[in-house]
This record gives structure tokens, C-alpha cells and sequence, in this order.
């Protein structure tokens, strides 16, 4: 029933020996095959067993059941196409793996399944199927999601539904594939040089590319031809070459030498072995390339011998480095063990011992710590590196994991360098950097503030209302707003000036001599006026500030110059200085005082008047001159016409220092500011003294006229009074004497009546002749030198009758020595003291009258004392003035002329003293003379006494 497919693809049977799937695949193509069969020979049953119709369908039912079952479930794709490569079935593996439904593939062509370029070969294949041929088909097939699927189709003719139709059974070779590709590229890309050879002839099947790498052939030269035709076998052919590529069945690792193309001789490990593929033996020879590998044992050797001489050279390393060098063990138990360590290690305070273990080495105060760091390389499987300080030294350690051939870690390389020193220079410099940093971060901020003081001071600088350049010595010049606006130029105009541009040309030689003595630091600033010229060719007065600016060294940077336009200023000081001259000069005192009326200034005339100096009346008040003399009222209304801003006109009474009162024309003006207030009073006086004095004189002129009109009435009064008396006694008396038969006794006493009476007269006339004189200048002074006791013993002598007869007892009291020589005009003198001895008794009628004299420094003082009737005070003054009486003359009691005591103070005068008294109304009085103790009679006086004493005589 079943028909054998021959299989006979030889070329791939080699690939399929191995794989048992195979044959599977031909027992199912097979089996499809007789199902077919039997279904055509089930429908001829049919026709010819109609009585077996119902058994048959049921078989066909089952069998179809059966087939569409197999169909759908076996692992293969299989597939029915109509003539037309029309897909009529398709089973389920296929339709699945695929990624496709049923419907969507069946009635489509299969070229849906496959690669579009590969279309021409499946036609192709399909033609020749359709002849009645079996064929493969190797195409791929293309699942729904684009992927390639390696297949490999048998594709044979056959009847489907009566139809001819093309069955196909697809299998995927994916694996296969796979394990054909892992084969080849095994041999292909072997490192090592590959061949597989014909093991009778020899000759090259297939070689791999190391194998061209190695000897210099290309593929194409060598396959086909046995290697002795290649001479790669040197001339003295080894045994082992031999063998490898002839001899025995098997060899290995056999040493030996071929050439290279290029005749370089290879060094070699050969491998071979037979194999039998498909009943034909194979040489399969692998041939490793052992040259490198020689070199490299050759190098070793070498390296070691250098190997030796380094450890020479690392042991002095070890035993003579600075460097601590320890070299630490790991014990199976994991502990640490000291194995070796370096001297500069062992000098250290604590030093790990060889032999111990870390326990018992290091002190307990580090263990966790050295221990952790040893644990810390251990697991990390890697160098650490660490800083640490210890005992006051400072250390940077590195340790090494050496690592074993099983990848243990089995032995820490320690290395320490004592960085204390470094450690230190880090510190310091790392402070030193912060240092840096601060100083920088100062500096930066430092400039900010430069910066914004730079622009604050240029602001100060340009807005600054004076004017002010800089000018650095090498002559560039720099000003702003307010300079340039002094001189009138612009700031470009400007840029291109030198200072001696807007100086004035006559100032220009002081300007560089003040320059150069800054320069020389013979002054450190100047102030000065000096003139410059604006623009418009005026004359610019200025107030000239220069300091020079030195740098840190001492050198001149620069000028910095400030100018304030004192112009105006200097104007109105020409113009203060022509006024003050006029008022320096003027024929009037001038004062000027400020708002206050304090005094700023007086001109000289003022001075020389007032006694003062300017200095004393700076800033005092003009009140001084005239304290008291002024009214309250008046100086009030004074200020008040002031103040309203009026000229005030008036006198004063002022006052010099020297307390001499004076009168003065007074004018105050007020000067007003700008602004309407009161800055100065200006004040002029014109001295009225004299004047005054005129006026006061011929006041006084005119008062003491009438009052001399007054006297003279009351002179007339008295003298008419005084004389009478007498001269009604003589005249009277005289006419008795006439009669004859006057007795004797009365003619006698008529008589004494008569002289006593005309000497009465006489002395009146005398009285009156000597103040007559003393008032007309005419009385003179005789100086002589008299013992005066002795002149006033015979005064009281000649008063002491008087006296008595009084009642009243008279002294002569104070007598300084038993002889007192004075010089003084002696009459004169006694005629005062008479006059007022003879008051004096006048007055009193009880008690006592003493006089007598006292020597005060250089004058003899007189005094007269009674206890008579006294003199109220109003009269002391009075009593002096010539025929003045304290009684009135209606009243009279006590006689006399009022002349005495006129007389006296005329002589007292005359005599260079003065008189005065004290008296008490009721009680008494005391007059009192004083003359120089030796008075010289002065000049002019000497002729007149010869006047006096013939007036006298
Ligand atoms: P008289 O000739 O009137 O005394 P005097 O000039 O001597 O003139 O004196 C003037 C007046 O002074 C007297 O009239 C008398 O009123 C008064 N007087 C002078 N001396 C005395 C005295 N010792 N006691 C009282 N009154 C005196």
C-alpha cells in the first residue's frame, strides 16, 4: 500500500545521518501518500460494495477524521496547492507557526508564505513537480510577522479531490541549521590552523583561515593539492611531520616546523586524527602555532634572571626606604599574621612584629582600627588608601591585596609613608590658601568698594558746587561741571588746556613757584587768591586750594586744585575798601554795630574821642557811652524807629573812658540785606560839646547874673544896714560932742562909742576891699617862715577877753611841738583863723570854742570847734558864697557882713588848701582848713604879693 520515497540527496545525508527526525518525515510522506491511496481505493469499494456503503462511509468518516487529525497535529508543516499554486489545505502546525488563521491562507497562493525574490525558483520547482516529479524546495518560508523560517519542502504531484495537485511537506531546519552553521564555524574560525584532507591522496579538502594566517596560503592555493606540493615541509622533514600528516591514525601535540609562504619558519604543535564521513576516511589535522609561545619561555627565562636581580634590588628597597613596608599573612582562620616588615617600619614606637599576629602586636587602642582597614582591602578585593594620624605622626597608607592562582586573597602588602612633614606643609598651605582666599575674597570686595567709592567720589567730584581739577604731573588734566563753568569752557575745550592756559598771565610765576614747593614738600597744601582768565578774556578772581596727592613712595601723583570764584566777593571789597577809607577818614565819629547792636567797628576819630581801643569795644554795646544818660523811654523809642528800618536822629550824653562826659550829634541808620532784614546799624556822631557847654554856659552866665542881681540887692540890703549903724553912731555922737556942757564922762564915752563905730565901718570897708580883691585876682600871697604856735598862742590871747566875757571857755588844743616853723603867707593865714574864731565865739553862748591845728601827711589841717547853734546842711555849701548868711537879713541877730568865710575860702585858695566844716543844728559846728605843709609860692604869684602888700598898705 505504502510506496518507498528513495532518498536520495547523498550531498545531504551526511548532515542527516545523526538525525533520527529524519526518517520520521519519510514515514509520514509516506503515510500521506497511502492515505491517499486509500482513499481512491475506498471510493472504488464504494462504487463496487454498495451494500458495504454504510461500513465503507463510516470507514471513510473515521479514516477522514483520522487523517485530518494526523494532518492537523503532526509536527510538520504540510500543505495542498491546486495546479495554480492555490493553497486548498494547510494543517494547523503550519497555519500556527506561521502566526496565520486557516481561512486567511487557504485559497491563497503559496507565494503568500514565501519571499518575493524567490518566487521565480518556486515556480520553477512547481513546473517540474507538476510533470510528475518529487523535489525539494529549500525556499523559506515568511510567517505573518515578516520572519524568515530555513525550511526544507518535499514537494510532489499528486490528485486531491480528483484534482492534480502538489502536496507539500515542509520541515524546519532551524536546529539543523544551527548545528551545521556551530560545526563550520568551529572549523572556520578556529584559532588554531584547521585541515581536513583526503587521507589516501592527501590531499586539502577545506582549511581554515588561521590556517592561511599562519604559513601565508590562500584557500584557493591549496585546496586540491597535498601539502608536500605547497613546501611547507622544510627539507629535513621531521619524523612528526610525517606522521601528522601521513603516518598513523592518531597523533598529538607533535612538535614540529614548517615554512610559510614566506619562508618563515613556524614552530608547531600538530593534532590529527581520522574521521570517516559516509564511508570515506578524512584527515582532520589541527595545527597550533607554538612560535609565540616559544619567544615568549625564551622571554621568561630572561625574565627571570631579571626577576632575581629585581628582588635584590626590592629587597634594598624594602630594607632601606623611608617608607613603612609590611607585608601581612591571611591565615586559613582569616586572621591576620605579620610576615615581614621593613627596618624604617621596625624603628616605629609600636612596630608589627614578624611572626605575630596583629593581636599581639599592635597596641589594644589601634586594633579596630588597623584591623578594619585590613578587613576593608581584604573584602573590597582592592587596593585602600587612607590617611591616618598616629602618636602625633601623620601617615598615608596604601594596601595591597595580592591575589593567588584560586583567586584568594591570601597575603595585604602594607605601605606607609610618614607624611607629618607634608601633612604640615598641607596645613599650612591649605590655611596659607585660605588666607589667600580670604585675602582674595577682601580684595575683590575691597575693589567693589574702590569701585563704588570711585564713582561716588567722581560723582562728588563732577557735582561738587566748587570748582576742583586733578592734575597729575605729567601735565593731564582733569575738571569738573562747576570748574569749567568758572572759566567758562567746555569739557572738551578743557580736555586740551594746561592750567597755564586760564591762569592770568602775572600769576602765572607765583602759581609755579607754589607748585614746585609742594613738589619739594616744602608746604603740603597752599591757599591762595589768584586771578584767571574765562573764556570771554574777563578777569576770573579765585580762591586757590592745591594739595598734592603722593603715591605710596613718596613720588607727586597728582594736583588736586579747588577753585571758588571769589570774583564778586573781591569787587565789593574794592568797593568796602574805597568806603571804609571814607569812613576810616571821616570828619564825623563813625560806629558800626550788627543786628544786635553789638559794635563791630568805630572809626579813629570815634577812638581818639572815646579813650577806648577798638579792641575793648569789639562786640560791646554803644550803652556804654552813655549809662544813665539815656531815658529808658527814649532808647525804647530810639529802637523802635530802628527797627521799623528808620533813620534814627538825637543827642547823647556820652561818656569817655576817662569818665568826661561829652555831647554827641547822634545818627542811626540801618543797613538791610538783600533780603529786607537788618544786617548793621550804621551810627555817626558829631561832637556838640562844645557846643552844649556854650549853651550850658550862657545858661549859667545868665543864672549867675540874676542871682548877682539878687546879691547885690540883698548887699545893698546889708551893707546899707552894716554901714549905717556905724556911721548913724559917728555921725550922731559926733554931733554931741559938739555941745559944751557935755560932762567929761560922756564926751568920753561918746567917743569910745564913735571909734569903736568907725572901726566897725573901717572893718567892713576892709572886708569888702579884700574880697573885692581875691575876686578880681588881685590878692597875693607872702611867704614867710614863722614859728606858727607862737602866732597862735597871740591869737588866743587876743581872744581870750572875749571869751571870758562870753562865758565860754576857748582852747588852744593839738599843738604838735613848742615850735612849728611853716612856711605859708603868715597873715593870711591868721586872718582865717580869726575869721573863724570870731565866728565861731559869735555863735556860741555856752560851753566851749577849741582850735588849734594837726599835721596830715604834707598838710597842716585847722579846725575851729564850738558848741554854738550849728548850721542845718543845706547851708554848708551856701555859707561859703560871699555875703551869705544862714539868718535872713530881716531876722538878724547875730551882726556881720556874710563876707567872712567868702574871704577865707579865697585865702585858703590862695594858700593851696581847702575849707570845710561839719556842723549839727543846735549843737556846734567845726570848720576845717588844710594848707600844704611847705608851699612854695609859685611863680606867677611872687609878683603879686608886692601887689597884695601895697594893696594892703
Ligand atoms: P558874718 O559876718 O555874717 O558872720 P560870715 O561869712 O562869717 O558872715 O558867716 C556867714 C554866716 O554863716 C553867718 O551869718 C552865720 O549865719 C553862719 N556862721 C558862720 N560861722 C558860724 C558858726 N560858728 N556857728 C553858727 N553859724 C555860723
Amino acid at each position: 500500500m505504502f510506496r518507498t520515497v528513495s532518498v536520495d540527496r547523498c550531498a545531504n545525508n551526511i548532515r542527516r545521518v545523526m538525525d533520527i527526525k529524519d526518517r520520521t518525515k519519510e514515514e509520514l510522506l509516506q503515510t500521506v501518500e497511502g492515505l491517499k491511496n486509500e482513499i481512491d481505493t475506498l471510493k472504488a469499494s464504494h462504487e463496487r460494495h454498495l451494500a458495504e456503503r454504510l461500513l465503507s462511509e463510516k470507514i471513510i468518516e473515521r479514516t477522514q477524521l483520522n487523517f485530518t487529525s494526523f494532518f492537523n497535529t503532526i509536527d510538520e508543516y504540510l500543505f495542498v496547492l491546486d495546479e495554480h499554486a492555490i493553497i486548498t489545505n494547510i494543517n494547523d502546525t503550519a497555519v500556527r507557526r506561521l502566526g496565520y488563521k486557516k481561512v486567511e491562507l487557504v485559497g491563497q497562493s503559496i507565494f503568500i508564505l514565501q519571499p518575493p525574490e524567490r518566487h521565480a525558483e518556486v515556480t520553477s520547482i512547481m513546473a517540474k513537480v507538476l510533470q510528475g516529479n518529487t523535489d525539494f524546495c529549500m525556499v523559506p518560508f515568511v510567517t505573518k510577522t515578516g520572519v524568515q523560517v530555513p525550511i526544507e519542502i518535499k514537494v510532489s504531484f499528486g490528485m486531491w479531490n480528483n484534482k492534480p495537485s502538489i502536496f507539500g511537506a515542509a520541515k524546519d531546519i532551524s536546529a539543523l541549521k544551527f548545528s551545521e552553521e556551530k560545526f563550520s564555524k568551529l572549523f572556520m574560525m578556529n584559532p588554531s590552523a584547521c585541515i581536513l584532507s583526503d587521507f589516501e591522496t592527501h590531499k586539502f579538502i577545506e582549511v581554515n583561515d588561521a590556517f592561511s594566517m599562519l604559513l601565508g596560503f590562500k584557500k584557493s592555493e591549496v585546496i586540491g593539492k597535498p601539502p608536500a606540493n605547497l613546501g611547507i615541509f622544510p627539507k629535513d622533514m621531521e619524523e612528526g611531520i610525517f606522521r601528522a600528516f601521513l603516518g598513523e591514525s592518531k597523533i598529538t601535540n607533535v612538535e614540529a616546523v614548517l615554512l610559510a609562504k614566506n619562508g618563515d619558519q613556524k614552530q608547531v604543535l600538530i593534532s590529527a586524527e581520522n574521521i570517516q564521513i559516509q564511508d570515506k576516511i578524512f584527515r582532520f589535522s589541527i595545527i597550533y602555532d607554538i612560535t609565540e609561545l616559544r619567544k615568549k619561555s625564551e622571554e621568561l627565562v630572561l625574565a627571570k634572571e631579571t626577576a632575581d636581580d629585581n628582588e635584590i634590588r626590592y629587597k634594598q628597597l624594602f630594607d632601606n626606604t623611608q617608607d613603612h613596608i609590611y607585608i601581612i599573612d591571611i591565615t586559613k582562620e582569616g586572621r591576620f599574621r605579620v610576615l615581614d616588615a621593613n627596618p624604617a617600619h621596625l624603628q616605629h614606637t609600636w612596630a608589627l612584629r614578624k611572626g605575630d599576629l596583629i593581636e599581639e602586636c599592635v597596641p589594644p587602642e589601634f586594633i579596630e582600627r588597623v584591623k578594619g582597614n585590613y578587613e576593608r582591602c581584604f573584602n573590597g578585593r582592592k587596593m585602600i588608601s587612607f590617611e591616618e594620624s598616629i602618636e602625633g605622626f601623620h601617615f598615608f597608607t596604601q594596601l595591597f591585596p595580592i591575589i593567588g592562582h584560586n583567586n584568594d586573597i591570601y597575603r595585604i602588602i602594607g605601605i606607609s609613608r610618614d607624611i607629618t612633614k607634608e601633612k604640615q606643609l598641607t596645613d599650612q598651605l591649605k590655611r596659607h590658601n585660605e588666607e589667600l582666599t580670604t585675602l582674595n575674597n577682601n580684595l575683590l570686595r575691597a575693589k567693589e568698594i574702590i569701585t563704588e567709592s570711585e564713582k561716588k567720589f567722581r560723582n562728588l567730584f563732577e557735582n561738587s558746587p566748587e570748582g576742583k581739577s586733578i592734575m597729575r604731573i605729567d601735565g593731564s588734566f582733569d575738571s569738573n561741571r562747576a570748574y569749567r563753568e568758572i572759566l567758562g569752557y567746555s569739557t572738551e575745550e578743557m580736555a586740551t588746556m594746561t592750567w597755564m592756559d586760564t591762569t592770568y598771565e602775572e600769576d602765572i610765576p607765583y602759581t609755579k613757584n607754589v607748585l614746585q614747593e609742594l613738589i619739594d614738600g616744602k608746604i603740603s597744601t597752599a591757599n591762595y587768591e589768584n586771578r584767571f582768565l574765562h573764556k570771554n578774556g574777563n578777569i576770573v578772581w579765585a580762591m586757590v586750594s592745591i594739595y598734592l596727592q603722593r603715591n605710596i613712595y613718596g613720588e607727586p601723583e597728582f594736583f588736586i586744585t579747588t577753585l571758588i570764584d571769589i570774583t564778586n566777593r573781591i569787587n565789593s571789597e574794592k568797593k568796602i575798601k574805597t568806603l571804609s577809607k571814607a569812613i576810616e577818614q571821616s570828619p564825623t565819629s563813625i560806629m558800626i554795630t550788627d543786628a544786635n547792636g553789638d559794635i563791630e567797628y568805630v572809626n579813629d576819630l570815634f577812638l581818639s574821642f572815646s579813650q577806648y581801643s577798638l579792641e575793648e569795644l569789639k562786640g560791646r554795646k554803644p550803652r556804654i557811652f552813655n549809662k544813665g544818660h539815656l531815658s529808658e523811654e527814649d532808647y525804647n523809642s530810639m529802637w523802635d524807629t530802628l527797627r521799623s528800618g528808620k533813620i534814627w536822629r538825637g543827642e547823647f550824653q556820652n561818656r569817655t573812658k576817662d569818665n568826661n562826659f561829652y555831647w554827641e550829634n547822634v545818627t542811626i541808620s540801618p543797613i538791610h540785606d538783600k533780603d529786607g532784614s537788618t544786617s548793621n546799624y550804621i551810627i555817626s556822631l558829631v561832637d556838640v560839646t562844645e557846643r552844649r557847654k556854650m549853651v550850658d554856659d550862657l545858661i549859667e552866665a545868665k543864672e549867675k547874673a540874676q542871682e548877682s542881681d539878687r546879691l547885690k540887692t540883698a548887699f545893698l540890703h546889708n551893707i546899707s544896714h552894716e554901714i549905717r549903724t556905724p556911721m548913724n553912731a559917728i555921725v550922731g555922737f559926733s554931733g554931741l560932742l559938739t555941745d559944751p556942757d557935755l560932762d567929761h564922762q560922756r564926751r568920753n564915752q561918746f567917743t569910745d562909742i564913735i571909734v569903736k563905730s568907725s572901726d566897725q565901718l573901717l572893718s567892713i570897708i576892709n572886708d569888702i576891699i579884700k574880697i573885692a580883691s581875691i575876686e578880681a585876682g588881685q590878692a597875693k600871697i607872702n611867704v614867710t617862715e614863722f614859728d606858727l604856735n607862737n602866732e597862735l598862742e597871740q591869737v588866743y590871747e587876743q581872744f581870750t577877753l572875749v571869751a571870758d566875757k562870753q562865758n565860754v571857755s576857748l582852747n588852744l588844743v593839738s599843738m604838735v611841738s613848742d615850735e612849728y616853723w611853716i612856711e605859708t603867707d603868715q597873715t593870711k593865714l591868721i586872718q582865717v583863723v580869726t575869721n573863724l574864731l570870731t565866728n565861731a565865739l559869735k555863735f556860741t553862748t555856752k560851753g566851749y570854742v577849741n582850735f588849734g591845728y594837726t599835721e596830715k601827711g604834707d598838710e597842716i589841717e585847722f579846725f575851729v570847734e564850738d558848741t554854738g547853734i550849728g548850721i542845718s546842711a543845706e547851708f554848708h555849701e551856701e555859707i561859703f558864697q560871699r555875703f551869705r548868711q544862714v539868718e535872713s537879713s530881716e531876722a538878724r541877730t547875730y551882726g556881720g557882713s556874710g563876707l567872712g568865710l567868702s574871704i577865707s575860702k579865697g585865702y585858703v585858695e590862695l594858700l593851696g588848701g581847702k575849707i570845710w566844716l561839719k556842723s549839727v543844728l543846735g549843737k556846734g559846728s567845726v570848720f576845717y582848713f588844710s594848707i600844704p605843709r611847705k608851699s612854695a609860692p609859685k611863680r606867677g604869684d611872687i609878683a603879686r604879693i608886692t601887689d597884695y602888700n601895697s594893696a594892703r598898705n
